[in-house]
């Protein structure tokens, strides 16, 4: 195709509806992506959001790209940390999963650093043969650094230290509502169009393509390109297009949450990590921000009414729940079976949601907007784009199902729920070939290749601190030195004291990146500085690989 005919045949306009987290990270993707340096025509994006529906308003723990993802779409994070009442997140800790022989609980975390192999072999072998499987629940501590750093609430870097720098991976706490308002300023001043309306009516050509959103106020819009983000309801895909949705319910039993804002208990300190504890039917979350907490209750409403389960969760809560009315949230858990149908693709909630044990939501939405860019089609709308983008997104659909599953079917936990949760549930054969690879090695790097988000040691961390491998010897075992472990654990030991040593007080760092006299608590507004960064950007911001690199 010549280069006129490509500008001829290039989409001038993509129309999102939605301006929830998903609405405002796509369109400050595609905005990036499609208009940052272009020297042809701009790609119009415009953001329709309903001002009569509310956003979900949860969704406020993420995983260690987001730092990545922020820097690429050149966010300045000292204002992203103040502006969203963002905290640092190093890990997830995990309370009550499991118990011991006595029915005792235990804890484990889930970190974001690996552990380096000794001399080529994975250390978790030294582990194995010299720590003992016994002490399973300590494995984590022995292997990575961090959880030191958790229980000591340190930050990630040093007060000299700037923007995205860091002595370990990370990932944040955000306000959920603030950083669509955020991101909704920043993509506006970037010239992405924002409209208040609601979407009413949908209208299609013969071929089933959309041609014109009917809008309460504005009338008829037409449109190229539609991103679905309208939540739960779908409102698109789901609604018009009349797309199948497939639900995980036979493999994942939690289909309500209940959510709850509550002040800390400390203020001045905040655990750099997000809590997962087990409860009765399910699961509560912890998600410390600077100015307040974030929790809730993940539950199967087969085990609990929803009186039942705010009972149990204000229980749990204790005297921090005083007057607290928890909103109750229905989940639908599963996926669109197409994510891309026709014009319109779904992105967020409206694709798919699989529930928030691990914080993947906002990843997948980051995930499914870089796919878009390297699919970006043009007028034409050519049907293998759609199919290759609807076959990495269910890839990486059932790939996180398949880690969330595994959670489950990994516990002792005793009650009802927890029975049915790993023994009514039919293993998918992804997850069942791997857990029999597991019974004769240990997880490796080579049994998780390719763009996954979770890798070798995040299997290998949740089943080796649940037990799983207590009984069982490996035959690499046998190559595993006891100097080399000996060293090795001196090493850690070492480096664990000088990282508590060195970081700062989690929250004595996030004071000194908010100290700018002018920041006002839950200010959403984009600063000067900001504002000009934004304004400046569309020839300033490095160009992010949105072709190349992984997502992960
Ligand atoms: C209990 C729970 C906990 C979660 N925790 C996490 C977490 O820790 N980490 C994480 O990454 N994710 C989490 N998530 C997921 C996360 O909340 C969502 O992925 C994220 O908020 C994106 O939501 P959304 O933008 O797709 O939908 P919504 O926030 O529901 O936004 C939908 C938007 O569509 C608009 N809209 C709807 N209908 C119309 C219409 N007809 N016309 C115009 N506009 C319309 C609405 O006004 C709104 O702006 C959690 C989800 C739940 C349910």
């Amino acid at each position: 195709m010549s280069a006129q005919s490509a500008e001829f045949n290039r989409l001038t306009g993509v129309t999102i509806v939605g301006g929830g987290t998903a609405g405002w990270v796509t369109a400050m993707i595609l905005n990036s992506a499609l208009n940052g340096r272009s020297d042809g025509p701009r790609v119009g994006i415009t953001v329709i959001e309903s001002p009569n529906v509310p956003t979900v308003g949860v969704g406020e723990s993420t995983v260690p790209g987001m730092p990545r993802l922020l820097k690429q779409l050149g966010i300045d994070e000292t204002q992203f940390m103040r502006q969203c009442n963002a905290s640092f997140k190093l890990g997830v800790r995990f309370v009550h999963w499991h118990e011991d022989a006595a029915g005792r609980p235990l804890e484990y975390f889930n970190l974001f650093n690996s552990p380096a192999a000794i001399h080529g072999l994975s250390p978790a072998y030294h582990f194995h043969r010299f720590a003992g499987p016994e002490r399973y629940d300590e494995f984590a501590d022995a292997l990575v650094p961090t959880s030191d750093l958790i229980r000591a609430r340190r930050g990630p870097r040093g007060l000299e230290q700037g923007d995205y720098e860091s002595q370990v991976g990370y990932a944040y706490h955000v306000d959920a509502a603030l950083f669509a308002l955020f991101l909704r300023d920043i993509c506006v001043a970037r010239g992405v169009e924002h409209v208040l309306d609601d979407v009413v009516e949908v209208q299609q050509g013969e071929n089933g393509f959309i041609t014109a959103l009917k809008l309460k106020e504005r009338g008829l819009v037409p449109v190229q390109l539609v991103v679905d983000c309208t939540g739960f309801r779908s409102r698109i895909i789901g609604q018009v297009l009349e797309e199948p949705f497939e639900s995980y319910s036979d493999l994942l039993l939690c289909d309500r949450a209940l959510a709850q804002q509550i002040p800390h208990p400390e203020p001045g300190e905040i655990e750099p990590c997000t809590r997962s504890t087990a409860l009765g039917a399910g699961w509560s979350w912890r998600v410390p921000l600077h100015s307040r907490v974030g929790t809730g209750y993940v539950f199967s409403s087969r085990f609990r009414s929803d009186e039942e389960a705010i009972r149990e969760f204000l229980d749990f809560l204790g005297p921090q729940a005083k007057d607290a009315e928890p909103k109750v949230i229905r989940m639908r858990i599963g996926r669109m079976r197409r994510h891309w149908v026709k014009n319109c693709v779904a992105i967020g909630l409206s694709s798919g949601f699989i529930e928030p044990l691990e914080a993947t939501a906002i990843y997948m939405i980051e995930t499914a907007a870089r796919w878009l860019v390297r699919h970006f089609p043009d007028r034409a709308m050519s049907p293998v784009l759609a199919e290759s983008y609807n076959t990495l997104t269910n890839t990486l659909y059932e790939e996180i199902r398949d880690f969330i599953v595994l959670h489950y079917y990994s516990t002792n936990r005793k009650e009802p729920f927890w029975l049915a949760a790993r023994q009514e549930i039919e293993l998918p054969a992804s997850l069942a070939e791997r857990l029999e690879l597991w019974r004769t090695t240990l997880p490796n790097t080579v049994d998780t290749t390719g763009d996954r988000l979770f890798d070798y040691w995040n299997y290998l961390n949740v089943l080796y601190c649940k037990g799983t491998f207590r009984d069982r010897s490996y035959a690499l075992e046998g190559s595993a030195s006891r100097d080399d472990w000996d060293a090795f654990t001196r090493r850690q030991a070492n480096f664990k004291r000088r990282l508590v040593a060195g970081l700062p007080d989690h929250f004595e760092l996030l004071e000194s990146i908010r100290s700018a006299a002018d920041q006002a608590e839950n200010r959403h507004v984009v600063p000067p500085a900001i504002a000009a960064l934004a304004a400046a950007s569309r020839s300033t911001v490095p160009l992010p690989d949105w072709g190349g690199e992984a997502a992960a």
